[in-house]
């Protein structure tokens, strides 16, 4: 059994909400590093394989995870006589662009590392660019601050996930070039992780209050914690409870980034009922992003941007 890409498996059991079902999909490091590679032109899995210096066992499963899920559509080749096949993404699959810009861009700003990771280059106006995140709907910047977070009432629990995906793997991540991210890795490569700093983005502080909403055991919960207070995306108060520092809520348009692409696919798509909702309090609208460049100011689009050098 596929553990991690069961969308269609999953509308004849309807257990995880779309933004659940997102969360149990994307966010896994290994998984997003293999996206990462498709944009970046991938196709092959000696590509993946070298470039992410990934197992063998890793890697075939999380592709075939990633073709059950329909993220990635297997595609003939022929190599020295030889029938073989190579991924390409599907139009789910390069609908993610905007989790992985905004993932780059959280750590390109917020983490110091010895070797930079790349500027985006925003092919409009040919500079490098920072993100910023608006409301597609009335074009206003948003950060946790203007918007709210609703779990719909009756929809289903996030404390599935635990259920359904097993433990993160710890193994050796890699260590070189674009796909070094370890502060952006801690944030969104990990289910639990995304989701427990996804509620203290809705405001969840006290460690009794993040068991309740989520329904996780109190061992993964401190782990998660701790490692956020690490990471400087959570302080510690004195009353025992956790506050989001800066940092922490610049992760913002990474979780808005992943509600809205459940929202579109396993939501609208594939059926599943919505279980979070993220509203911009201005004009009410349900929140749909739009990034744009924070030179020129234009609406950055899939094929606008680029690493740099
Ligand atoms: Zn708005
Ligand atoms: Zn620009």
């Amino acid at each position: 059994m596929v553990r991690t890409g069961q969308v269609r498996g999953e509308q004849v059991q309807p257990e995880l909400g779309a933004v659940g079902r997102g969360l149990g999909l994307l966010a896994d490091t290994w998984t997003l590093l293999i996206l990462q590679r498709a944009f970046l032109g991938a196709t092959r899995y000696a590509e993946w394989r070298e470039a992410l210096g990934i197992s063998d066992s890793t890697l075939s499963a999380r592709l075939r995870a990633l073709v059950d899920a329909e993220l990635l559509e297997t595609t003939p080749y022929r190599e020295g006589g030889r029938e073989r096949h190579g991924y390409r993404l599907t139009e789910r699959g390069r609908d993610v662009w905007t989790l992985l810009l905004t993932t780059w861009d959280w750590e390109k700003r917020w983490t110091s590392r010895e070797v930079p990771l790349p500027d985006i280059v925003h092919r409009a106006c040919g500079r490098p660019a920072g993100v910023v995140t608006c409301c597609a709907s009335c074009g206003a910047p948003v950060g946790p601050r203007d918007t709210e977070v609703r779990r719909e009432p009756g929809s289903p629990g996030l404390e599935l996930l635990a259920r359904r995906h097993p433990r993160r793997t710890r193994g050796r991540l890699p260590t070189g070039g674009m796909s070094f991210l370890p502060g952006a890795m801690e944030i969104v490569g990990d289910r639990w992780g995304a989701t427990v700093l996804g509620a203290a983005l809705t405001g969840v502080q006290s460690f009794s209050c993040f068991e309740s909403v989520l329904g996780i055991s109190p061992e993964v919960l401190s782990d998660r914690l701790r490692r956020f207070v690490e990471l400087g995306v959570l302080v510690r108060t004195g009353e025992g409870a956790y506050r989001l520092t800066d940092k922490g809520r610049a992760t913002f348009p990474i979780h808005a980034c992943l509600v809205e692409w459940s929202h579109r696919w396993p939501g609208e798509v594939d059926g599943a009922p919505i279980d979070v909702t993220i509203r911009h309090l201005d004009c009410g609208e349900v929140l749909r992003v739009r990034l744009q460049c924070d030179r020129c100011g234009a609406a950055f689009t899939r094929a606008s941007v680029h690493p740099g050098r």
